[in-house]
């Protein structure tokens, strides 16, 4: 470890904060790199469509749990994260590279198994596995995928493009992967330790689905193309919906007003959040891995998107100076504060 006196705890600096740090360094050398650390992918030069490159991270303990993660889904879900990524730059992805880290616990029936997740979401997506790196580990398992898109230079959807007046916009619900989490938590701690007892998932479903298996939205983005729409802004929902709202308000440099009331939350979510004394809104505001888009358009185009299914208007951008704000149903503004999943929080180490 370094001998320098001073010791800054990651704690204290958060996930986002040790990002700057560790990247500031950073001077582009290649015209071929277009955009590099910022965004949900870097984009790349070509002579013909411009490419664009993001890779995620899934390490058991802190991203899955293999108790109640089956591996099946977990391969699923490890490269639709990286999909998402994909999708938000309004790029289709094209090739992705896996690398594993396993220890003894595994048994090569297993392995087959998170592949055969894999494989199903390559042939979902039209998805070519093109390489990787497979080591041993000593503790936990590890699962790292890199994901290849492309996309024609004026069609990819930046953090920084969202312009004053233009609509917010939102796929699908939010929170849902939250309350999934929280239920099978809840049911994890029930059982442990009790053999012969099942866990109580009836009727929920969906928010377990949300969580273990989710999907990339890819049909929000065939349905811009069809409509000849190419958002100002882009992001994918991997923190929940304030944070992105930061990232797009921060990089863009814009306020926001979102009106509380038009957060799509969906009644298997409200009832899950009842049942656990935990507010919808926070779930949908800083839960994670909700996975859906969230995006900004110019205010001519609110007929389409207000017609487009499955997509919510929430809010529109105002200048920056009004700051990003939420709009409570009474009306009353409320300012808007990260508090998205946060991997170096204090309370999520210990
Ligand atoms: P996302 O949630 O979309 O995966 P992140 O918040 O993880 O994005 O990353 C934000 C940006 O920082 C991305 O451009 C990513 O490539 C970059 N980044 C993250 N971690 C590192 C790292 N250790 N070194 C260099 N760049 C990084
Ligand atoms: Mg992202």
């Amino acid at each position: 470890m370094s001998d320098n006196q001073t010791r800054t705890e990651l704690h204290e600096l958060g996930e986002f904060r040790l990002i700057d740090k560790i990247t500031e360094p950073i001077i582009i050398k290649n015209a071929s790199t277009a955009q590099g650390v910022g965004d949900d992918a870097a984009v790349l030069n070509t002579d013909g469509k411009q490419l664009v490159v993001t890779t995620d991270l899934l390490l058991e303990g802190i991203h899955f749990d293999l108790t109640y993660h089956p591996l099946k889904h977990l391969g699923y879900k490890a490269v639709v994260v990286n999909l998402s990524d994909v999708y938000a730059m309004n790029a289709h992805p094209k090739q992705i590279t896996v690398s594993i880290g396993v220890s003894k616990r595994f048994s090569l029936e297993d392995i087959e198994e998170l592949y055969s997740g894999i494989y199903l979401a390559c042939e979902r997506f039209g998805v070519d596995l093109v390489g990787g790196d497979t080591s041993s580990s000593l503790t936990g398992a590890v699962i790292s995928i890199t994901a290849i898109g492309e996309a024609e230079a004026h069609k990819i959807c930046y953090r920084s493009g969202a312009k004053e007046n233009d609509l917010i916009c939102v796929t699908g619900d939010l929170g849902s992967a939250y309350m999934g989490l929280q239920l099978l938590e809840r049911e994890k701690k029930v059982l442990e330790g009790k053999s012969g007892m099942k866990p109580q998932f009836a009727g929920y479903d969906y928010i377990l689905e949300r969580f273990l298996k989710p999907e990339p939205r890819k049909p929000l983005i065939d349905l811009l193309e069809k409509e000849g729409i190419v958002p100002t802004s882009m992001i994918d929902i991997s923190d929940g919906l304030s944070s992105e709202l930061l990232h797009i308000c921060k990089n863009s440099e814009v306020g926001c007003r979102v009106y509380i009331d038009k957060i799509p939350i969906d009644q298997i979510t409200h009832k899950m959040a009842n049942e656990m004394n935990v507010d919808p809104i926070v779930a949908a505001l800083n839960g994670g891995e909700d996975f859906e888009l969230l995006f900004t358009v110019p205010i001519e185009k609110h007929d389409v998107v207000a017609g487009m299914d499955g997509v919510s208007i929430v809010g529109h951008v105002v200048p920056q100076s009004n700051g990003p704000m939420l709009v409570a149903p009474q009306g009353e503004d409320i300012p808007i504060t990260a508090q998205g999943w946060n991997a170096m929080t204090k309370t999520e180490e210990e």
